[in-house]
């Protein structure tokens, strides 16, 4: 298994070989052609197995493959995190992969002034990175709507529900067009887990590591 296959841009390649990763993890080997060729994803795997360049990727070359990015009108990919920390994670982690295509990539989490996360919001970010509470209290804001929503990423789906965040994550799966790319990462697959898994997405493709 290469990253050659997945058939990147050579922008993508490029920040790919700058992060240092030479070739896929399995959860990536498994998990990128699916969410490439635009399936719903299911993701087994914990933290440490590379699953967030498995979601974060397939993000990229989604927004850029949109006909046109038109501003102002709410982000286009949603990734959501149980956790300020993981979250920041994330949010670097994807600022770094997408630095060359200038997209702005808004950090909706505790710990940064709501005021500038309503700023870039409403200004039109791209992508937002956040925890459930925070996106929906800026939704109810209206710093964005989830109109343009088409690729929408849960990250340890199992430690959200046991925050008690399953009403916030409900509520944002419930604001978002039914025709999007969903993918949903998981440690376990508890029943609670599996109801979302079969409410929320579409024949998903079931990725484990
Ligand atoms: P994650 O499970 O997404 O938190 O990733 C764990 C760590 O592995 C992070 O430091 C990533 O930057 C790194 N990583 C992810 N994918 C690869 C890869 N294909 N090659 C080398 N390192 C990677």
């Amino acid at each position: 298994e290469t990253f050659e296959q997945c058939a990147f841009d050579g922008v993508l390649m490029g920040v790919i070989k700058k992060a240092g990763y030479e070739k896929p993890t399995p959860i990536q080997a498994q998990a990128l052609p699916a969410a490439l060729a635009g399936r719903d994803i299911l993701g087994i795997a914990k933290t440490g197995s590379g699953k967030t360049a498995a979601f974060v990727l397939p993000m990229l070359v989604h927004i850029m493959d949109q006909p046109e990015l038109e501003k102002g009108e709410g982000p286009i990919g949603i990734i959501v995190a149980p956790t300020r920390e993981l979250a920041e994670q994330i949010h670097k982690e994807t600022r770094r992969f997408s630095k060359p295509y200038n997209l702005r990539v808004c950090a909706a989490f505790g710990g940064i002034s709501k005021h500038d996360q309503f700023k870039d919001l409403k200004a039109g970010a791209e992508v937002a990175v956040c925890t459930p509470g925070r996106m929906i209290d800026l939704i109810k804001m209206k710093a964005c709507g989830c109109k343009r929503v088409t690729y929408l990423v849960f990250d340890e789906a199992d430690r959200m529900f046991d925050m008690g965040f399953e009403p916030q994550v409900r509520s944002i799966i419930g604001q978002v067009r039914p025709d999007r790319q969903t993918l949903l990462f998981s440690a376990t697959l508890p029943n609670k887990i599996d109801r979302l898994v079969q409410d929320a997405l579409t024949s998903p493709v079931r990725v484990t590591v």
